[in-house]
């Protein structure tokens, strides 16, 4: 680290004279830096899941003749693995693809109502088996700007999200609605796309960095949970390259609300910023 952010060079020139030159370098470093952290993190992340696969593996063999009851807890804890390992990758992939690799897909006029109801029927299994609720409200006849795909995988994640992170029973809504803008008219011209939890809550002291890519609160549910820590850094990319954002509220213990906000004309969806280059 360069701590000034400026590299410092002595350049003589003709008759002894000497001339300094300073060169700003704080941005290259910072996104050398990045990308230097993300290649460790990806490495340890995808190092941990295989060192447990191997050794589950052996654990299995070992079993196979010995304990035929324990075997079988092996062969699922390897499903388990292998399933989030699978995940891990594809978030990978989705995720770097969402920095830049490909320009912004062309806004489109999306439908919120097709997105809602695409989103109910992928998180139906997950929401079941806990027995929670996943319920919709707002306005019919909503439409953003941006890509179908895109944002039918943001509100997953955040469903999903609500959903690992609820205790059984309880209920998660994604409200819909349209943002009236203060007086001056700034922020009219967006769709919110809401979604609340009845969950465990986030502590002051990690929602500022749950956006970060493997950032999790806590590392032993979000495995439990079979989380990759990678979903909300998708989520923050796709609102991004739509010309919107993702904000967050949220009370430990009562529940979190993630609030999507995504343009309602083209205009604002063409304001969206480049890619980012952090990869
Ligand atoms: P993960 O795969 O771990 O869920 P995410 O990027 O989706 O990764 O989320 C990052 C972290 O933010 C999670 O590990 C969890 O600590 C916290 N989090 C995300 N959504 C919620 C939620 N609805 N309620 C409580 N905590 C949440």
């Amino acid at each position: 680290g360069d701590p000034l952010g400026v590299n410092v060079r002595a350049v003589s020139l003709d008759g002894g004279r000497v001339a300094i030159e300073a060169t700003d370098v704080t941005e290259a470093h910072r996104v050398a830096r990045v990308r230097r952290d993300f290649v460790a993190n990806v490495s340890h992340e995808l190092k941990t899941p295989v060192g447990a696969l191997q050794l589950l593996a052996e654990a299995l063999l070992d079993a196979t003749d010995k304990d035929p009851a324990a075997a079988i807890r092996f062969a699922e804890r390897i499903k388990h693995e292998s399933a989030r390992l699978g995940r891990l990758v594809s978030e990978l992939l989705e995720l770097s693809r969402l920095q830049g690799a490909e320009p912004l897909p062309e806004p489109e006029p999306v439908d919120v109502d097709k997105i809602v109801v695409e989103v109910l029927d992928r998180t139906k299994t997950p929401g079941s088996a806990k027995h929670i609720d996943v319920v919709s409200h707002g306005p019919h006849g909503l439409v953003v700007y941006g890509n179908e795909n895109q944002l039918v995988t943001a509100v997953v994640n955040l469903v999903e999200n609500a959903i690992a992170y609820s205790p059984e029973s309880t209920t998660v809504s994604i409200t819909t609605s349209v943002s009236a803008g203060d007086e001056t008219g700034h922020e009219a011209g967006y769709i919110e796309i809401a979604v609340a939890d009845q969950g465990i809550g986030i502590e002051p002291r990690d929602i500022d960095r749950i956006f970060e890519r493997f950032y999790r609160a806590d590392r032993a549910r979000s495995r439990a949970t079979g989380g990759t820590g990678l979903g909300l850094a998708i989520v923050k990319h796709i609102a991004t390259n739509h010309g919107g954002r993702v904000d967050v509220v949220s009370s430990v213990g009562v529940g979190s609300t993630f609030t999507l906000r995504l343009p309602a004309r083209p205009a604002e969806a063409a304001m969206a910023l480049p890619p980012s280059v952090e990869i």
